[in-house]
């Protein structure tokens, strides 16, 4: 029996639509369904950084990316209302809407096409063949079909595929964020992240967008997140930043929307599934402590579609060489924000953002990995880390 499509990828993210564009060049019959026909909004801050910028050249998107983003040069980090430090590296803003039809449209090509179809997470394994079961979302009429290799890409706004697949292992997103799109007068030209200790131990950020529109937002674990208030505090963050520069109040384009944030390839291990491949925030991959995802997201994708291509008709479980792949390339890179994320939130973080604001060194070794100049394994031993981080000559 003759599968419908050689691979069907669900979700048109950043994820599936990196997936997408490396099998454009294959000649494989694939099918892009997303819920949502595009361009559709996805809650972000819009910072595209090292990780991004290096796969979206890959995919030969970086271009047309520039050409319509607001390219910077420096973060300055507040860890401190009145001290903060700046990391040289390379930031392009990009309203996400805009980019993940960017990248959507770069796949749709040759054998690549696209249907607006709801997953619901049945599936079956016969003949080697896998069946998808979808919804129509204006008739709900349902639809099965048949693929050889299955991508899943439907990020972590939603579970309740991933809980079918999993039998319910698994974890849930450890991040919350509220974000929107201001109008305002303030003469801020770079990115800048507020580490606030009413966020306990999350960040708020204000990102330049070009034109006057800044993209601000606030984040929080989500052990947390039911005892704060989001949209207020980042009603309150507005308010403080305005009256820093002594500007008038500005507008939201709408009021600012919330999302949550899967990091640290938490869910990995608990999604397994016969020539199945579970790329982006499906399985967590998102860094922890900065919340970058869309590099890796890319790279998950570019990842699984070249599994496929180069192991395509092979009878084995080639899901099998993919998680190989992840554990192998992609989990070292994991290990900074892991380590971060440990001590900037322990009662020592103080003491370490105090070292950082004077240190010109410290300063260029997070700017090293956060624009992958730096690998972590260079550094990685405590005592390497230690004398490369803190010995006074
Ligand atoms: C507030 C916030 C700020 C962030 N800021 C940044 C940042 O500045 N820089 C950065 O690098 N990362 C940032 N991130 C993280 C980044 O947004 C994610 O890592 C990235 O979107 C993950 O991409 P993805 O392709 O895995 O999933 P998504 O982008 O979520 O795409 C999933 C797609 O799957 C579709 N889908 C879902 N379920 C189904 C279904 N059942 N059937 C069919 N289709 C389905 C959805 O419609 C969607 O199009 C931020 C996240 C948040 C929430």
């Amino acid at each position: 029996m003759l599968p419908d499509y050689d691979v069907i990828i669900i979700g048109g993210g950043p994820g599936g639509a990196s997936a997408g564009i490396v099998l454009s060049e294959s000649g494989l019959k694939t099918l892009i369904a997303d819920e949502c026909n595009f361009p559709r909004e996805k809650v972000c801050g819009d910072g595209l950084t090292g990780d991004s910028i290096r796969n979206l050249k890959y995919l030969g998107a970086w271009r047309d990316v520039l050409n319509a983003g607001h390219r910077m040069g420096k973060i300055e980090f507040f860890p401190f209302p009145e001290q903060s430090f700046t990391i040289n590296a390379e930031i392009v803003t990009f309203e996400r809407k805009v980019l993940d039809d960017i990248l959507l449209k770069k796949a749709l090509k040759n054998n690549v096409n696209f249907e607006q179809l709801l997953f619901t997470g049945k599936h079956e394994i016969r003949n080697a063949l896998i069946f998808l079961e979808f919804t129509k979302k204006d008739t709900n009429e349902k639809r099965i079909i048949s693929c050889t290799y299955a991508v899943i890409a439907t990020g972590c706004q939603k579970l309740n595929v991933l809980k079918t697949i999993s039998n319910g292992k698994i974890n849930k997103p450890d991040l919350a964020a509220v974000r929107g799109y201001y109008k305002g007068d303030f003469p801020i030209t770079h990115p800048m992240v507020y580490f606030d200790e009413r966020l306990k131990n999350g960040y708020a950020w204000i990102f330049p967008m070009g034109r006057g529109f800044f993209n601000i937002g606030c984040g929080v674990k989500t052990k947390i997140a039911s005892s704060i208030n989001l949209q207020l505090l980042l009603k309150e963050f507005v308010d403080e930043i305005n009256e820093k520069y002594g500007v008038a109040q500005g507008v939201w384009k709408e009021k600012p929307k919330g999302a949550v944030l899967s990091s640290g390839m938490k869910n990995y291990r608990h999604l397994k599934l016969k020539n199945t491949f579970f790329v982006g925030e499906t399985i967590g991959s998102t860094y922890s402590y900065t919340g970058e995802g869309i590099g890796k997201a890319l790279e998950t994708g570019i990842n699984a579609a070249h599994t496929i291509l180069n192991f395509y008709k092979k009878k084995k479980d080639i899901g099998k060489v993919y998680r190989k792949i992840l554990r192998k390339e992609l989990f070292p890179r994991y290990r900074p924000y892991f380590w971060a994320d440990k001590l900037f939130t322990s009662p020592l973080k103080n003491y370490f953002y105090r070292k950082i604001c004077v240190s010109k060194r410290l300063q260029n070794v997070i700017a090293g990995i956060l624009t992958e100049r730096i690998r972590f394994e260079e550094v990685l031993s405590v005592k390497k880390l230690y004398t490369k981080l803190f010995w006074k000559r």
